[in-house]
C-alpha cells in the first residue's frame, strides 16, 4: 500500500502537494480540534504498544503479531481521526443545490455511507439533497472527495485497479484483504476494474499528448493475439477452428519503441522505458461503405501522435504477415521501412519443415534449419527453390511459398541488419505475451468484449507508465 506521504491532496489552486503524517495530523487538529488529539494519540498509541509487547524479554514476542496489529490500530486511529474530521464539517448544508440536469435539489438532512478506504472502512455522514426533477438524491461531497463513483475511496479504488491488472478478480480480493486490509468482493473489485479501465480507454481517445523524443528509429511493431471470450461474444462471427464457431477474438496490440542502443556486437537493442502499448478487441479491417479509418487504425494513429513517431528520422513498421498491417503501413506511414518479424517469419518454416517432414523428426529439423540459414543470409532464390520442390505434394509448403514470395521485400534481414534496424521483435512477441497472454488467457476465463478491453487498457497503461498521467487527469478533472 502506498505511504501516507505519497498521498497528494489539492490545495486550493488546485495543485497537489505532499503531505506528510505530521501536516496530516495538523489538518485533522486546524479543522475543529482545539488540541490535544496529538498528545490523547500518542498516549493511546505508547499504551497499545505496551500492551501488544508486555513486558517479558523482547526474544519472546511474536513480532509478525505486533507489527500487525500496530498496523491495524494505526489505520484505526487515523481512519477514526479523518472520520470525525470530515463529519464535523458541515459546509456542504447550503439550502440548496444545481442538480446535474440543471435543476435545483434541496438539502434533505445528512445521510451516512461507509466508505472503503485505504484506512479501512469508514462511516461518513453527508449532506444529502434531492432532485425534484430527475427523482434522485445525491451528495456534493462525495463528488468533492472523489467518492462519487463507488464505495470504494480513491486510493482503495486505485489499489484495485493496479492489482486487478496483474491477477485475477478472486485473486485481486484476496490480496487486498492480505496485503492492504481491504474487505473488497470479487465482484465489486470486477466491476471496479472494468469501470476504471473503460474511463482510461475513454481517456487514451481523448488525450493525446505528444511525448519527448530524441530517438533516431522508431519502431512500430503490429500483432494481433486470440482472447477467450464467452460464446455471446462471437455469435454470428466466423470461426477458425473447421469444427463449430470461433471460441476466441482477436485483440490486436501496436507497440512502440526505440532501439538506439547497441550491444557487444553492434546489433540495435530496446531503449530501456521506450517502450508504450496500445491494445483492443477491435477491428482493423477497412470496409468500402466507410469513409473514415476502422477503430483499430483510429488508434495506432493516436500513438503515433502520441509517441511523435513520424517526426523520427527513421521510422520501421514490423509485423506477421497479416493484410491489415500493410495496408495501414501504406497509407499512413509511406516512408516506413516494412519489415516481416523475424520470428513470424521463422515460425512459418517450422511449420512447413513439420508439414513436410513430419513433426519432431531429424529430416524437419535439418530442413527447417537450412531453410533458416538461407533467410538469416538472405539466400533468398535457394529458399523459395527449396519451397517450391514440396509445394505440389504439401500445401503447407504451398502457403509458405506465397507467404515469403508475396513478403520477400520485407524479409531483407541482411540488408535491415547492416543499416542497423532491428528485425527480431522479441519486443512485439513479449508484448502479446506480457500484455494480453498473462492475464487474458489464463485456463478457463471467458471475457466479455467490453470486460477484455477494459483490463487491456488498464494493462497498457500501466506498462506504458501513463496510469500516474491518467490518475492525475481523474484527479483534477
Ligand atoms: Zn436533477
Amino acid at each position: 500500500m502506498p505511504a501516507l506521504s505519497a498521498a497528494r491532496p489539492r490545495d486550493d489552486r488546485g495543485q497537489r502537494r505532499d503531505l506528510s503524517v505530521t501536516t496530516a495530523v495538523r489538518h485533522i487538529r486546524s479543522g475543529g480540534q482545539k488540541k490535544g488529539l496529538q498528545t490523547t494519540v500518542t498516549a493511546e498509541i505508547t499504551a497499545e504498544v505496551e500492551r501488544l509487547i508486555g513486558a517479558g524479554p523482547l526474544d519472546d514476542i511474536d513480532f509478525e503479531a505486533v507489527e500487525t496489529a500496530a498496523r491495524q490500530m494505526a489505520l484505526r486511529i487515523m481512519g477514526h481521526a479523518v472520520a470525525k474530521r470530515l463529519n464535523a464539517d458541515h459546509s456542504d448544508e447550503t439550502g440548496c443545490v444545481v442538480c446535474g440536469c440543471g435543476a435545483e435539489a434541496r438539502y434533505t438532512g445528512r445521510r451516512r455511507k461507509t466508505f472503503t478506504t485505504a484506512l479501512g472502512p469508514l462511516i461518513l455522514e453527508r449532506a444529502w439533497y434531492h432532485c425534484e426533477h430527475c427523482a434522485e438524491g445525491f451528495a456534493p461531497r462525495d463528488r468533492a472527495l472523489g467518492l462519487d463513483s463507488s464505495s470504494l475511496s480513491p486510493a482503495a479504488l486505485r489499489m484495485t485497479g493496479l492489482i486487478a491488472a496483474s491477477v485475477s478478480f478472486a485473486k485481486s480480493s484476496e490480496l487486498l484483504a492480505a496485503l492492504a486490509g481491504l474487505d473488497i468482493d470479487p465482484k465489486l473489485v470486477e466491476r471496479q476494474a472494468e469501470a476504471l479501465g473503460e474511463a482510461i480507454a475513454e481517456d487514451e481517445r481523448r488525450v493525446i499528448e505528444p511525448e519527448p523524443s530524441k530517438a533516431h528509429t522508431l519502431y512500430l511493431g503490429l500483432d494481433g493475439t486470440g482472447v477467450p471470450v464467452r460464446k455471446s461474444e462471437t455469435q454470428g462471427r466466423k470461426g477458425k477452428q473447421p469444427d463449430g464457431p470461433p471460441k476466441t477474438r482477436e485483440a490486436k496490440l501496436a507497440v512502440v519503441w526505440s532501439a538506439d542502443s547497441r550491444d557487444h556486437d553492434g546489433n540495435p537493442v530496446k531503449d530501456p522505458d521506450s517502450v508504450s502499448y496500445n491494445a483492443a478487441i477491435e477491428t482493423a479491417a477497412i470496409h468500402d461503405t466507410e469513409t473514415e479509418p476502422p477503430p483499430f487504425a483510429k488508434r495506432v494513429l493516436r500513438e503515433l501522435e502520441r509517441r511523435r513517431f513520424r517526426d523520427a528520422p527513421r521510422q520501421a513498421v514490423l509485423g506477421d504477415g497479416a493484410a491489415w498491417i500493410w495496408n495501414f503501413a501504406d497509407e499512413h506511414l509511406p516512408n516506413a521501412t516494412r519489415i516481416v518479424d523475424i520470428f513470424h517469419a521463422k515460425q512459418h518454416l517450422f511449420d512447413a519443415a513439420k508439414a513436410i517432414y513430419g513433426t519432431g523428426t531429424d529430416l524437419a529439423a535439418a530442413w527447417g534449419k537450412q531453410r533458416r540459414d538461407e533467410l538469416d543470409q538472405g539466400r533468398f532464390d535457394q529458399l523459395l527453390a527449396a519451397l517450391q520442390e514440396h509445394a505440389d505434394s504439401c500445401p503447407e509448403a504451398q502457403r509458405t511459398l506465397d507467404y515469403f514470395t508475396n513478403n520477400r521485400e520485407k524479409m531483407r534481414y541482411p540488408d535491415f541488419r547492416a543499416r542497423g534496424l532491428c528485425v527480431s521483435t522479441g519486443v512485439l512477441e513479449a508484448g502479446c505475451k506480457s500484455v494480453i497472454a498473462e492475464r487474458l488467457k489464463n485456463s478457463g476465463m471467458h471475457w466479455t468484449v467490453n470486460g477484455a478491453n477494459a483490463v487491456i487498457a488498464l494493462r497498457c497503461a500501466i506498462r506504458s507508465n501513463r496510469f500516474d498521467d491518467f490518475w492525475e487527469r481523474r484527479a483534477t478533472g
